[in-house]
């Protein structure tokens, strides 16, 4: 496990709820499919150190003995080797969270059904609307029907729910495109320290909550980095209004006096044209010099 920059690490089987970051990219993970961009390209050439996961975290109660995911990625298959252990993290999978229907975050699930994994009543922990979604449209709703999959309807907003004696969870609504189905975030809670993970949003402005008052109120919070600014996206060719994201510049501007009264905010769900990838680019400057952080591969966080 690498260290988590500006977080406090640990291997994976220490002591209480270990968070692991398994995944850190949007939803087409970098390098992208098809892609010559120079984000791209230089993850091509230097895989291990700059290859990125779509966005997932594992969590880990040690203690138990139990793993949960949240999100089920394209790149499930590694993602549950880097989550370790006999069977590369199967044999302490107890159960996956999902936050929506959008491809990075739930079409990982295929590697349970019958064709890879085959697993029994694996708990699958979603909002209601998710889990109609999942139970009412092929391939998803044969995980169903042939038990491979036990969806859990839990993840209600504001109804905190346990996953182990140390680790509960409370499920949040989030504004994001939803096409399919609705999006939440979660809050979740260890032992010590609560850590707030927002991977998707379309805007900080239609959240109810507010970020700087939720950020305050957690000791680390993991939150959509998509884009470092909204020329990103124009200067490819792209209109921002397909895929709103609030970039990282104006959530720092939004952040800053939380950050600055000792809130560990990390940027995750990083686009492969997003130059705080670059460690050395002045965007990745600019993160670091105001306090923020650019989530690594591997970063682990103890709760
Ligand atoms: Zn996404
Ligand atoms: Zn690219
Ligand atoms: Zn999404």
């Amino acid at each position: 496990m690498t260290m988590a920059t500006g977080g406090e690490a640990t291997g994976m089987r220490g002591q209480g709820i270990s968070v692991v970051a398994l995944g850190t990219a949007q939803d087409g993970g970098i390098p992208q499919a098809g892609c010559q961009c120079p984000n791209c390209r230089r993850a091509r050439r230097s895989w291990r150190h700059a290859a990125r996961l779509p966005a997932c975290l594992g969590l880990i109660d040690s203690g138990a003995g139990r793993a949960f995911l949240v999100d089920a990625t394209p790149g499930l298959p590694e993602q549950l080797e880097r989550l370790g252990g006999p069977g590369g993290g199967l044999a302490g999978l107890a159960g996956v969270l999902l936050t929506h229907a959008h491809i990075g975050h739930y079409t990982g699930l295929v590697h349970f059904g019958r064709e890879v994994m085959g697993t029994r009543d694996l708990p699958v922990w979603c909002t209601p609307a998710m889990a109609d979604f999942l139970r009412e449209n092929a391939p998803w709703s044969q995980l169903v029907h042939l038990g491979n999959v036990d969806l859990r309807a839990e993840a209600v907003p504001g109804k905190p729910f346990s996953l182990t004696e140390h680790l509960a969870l409370t499920a949040f609504p989030v504004p994001h495109r939803n096409e399919f189905a609705d999006t939440v975030g979660y809050r979740i809670q260890g032992p010590t320290r609560h850590l707030l993970y927002v991977p998707d949003i379309d805007r900080w402005e239609l959240w109810d909550r507010g970020p700087a008052a939720e950020v305050s109120q957690v000791d680390l919070a993991i939150l959509d980095g998509t884009f470092y600014s909204a020329d990103e996206l124009r200067s490819r060719g792209r209109d921002p209004r397909e895929v709103p994201h609030p970039p990282i510049v104006e959530t720092m501007d939004r952040l800053q006096a939380a950050v600055e009264s000792g809130a560990q905010v990390f940027f995750t769900h990083l686009n492969h044209t997003n130059p705080v990838l670059r460690r050395g680019s002045r965007e990745r400057a600019a993160v670091e010099g105001r306090g923020f952080h650019v989530i690594e591969e591997g970063a682990v966080f103890i709760l």
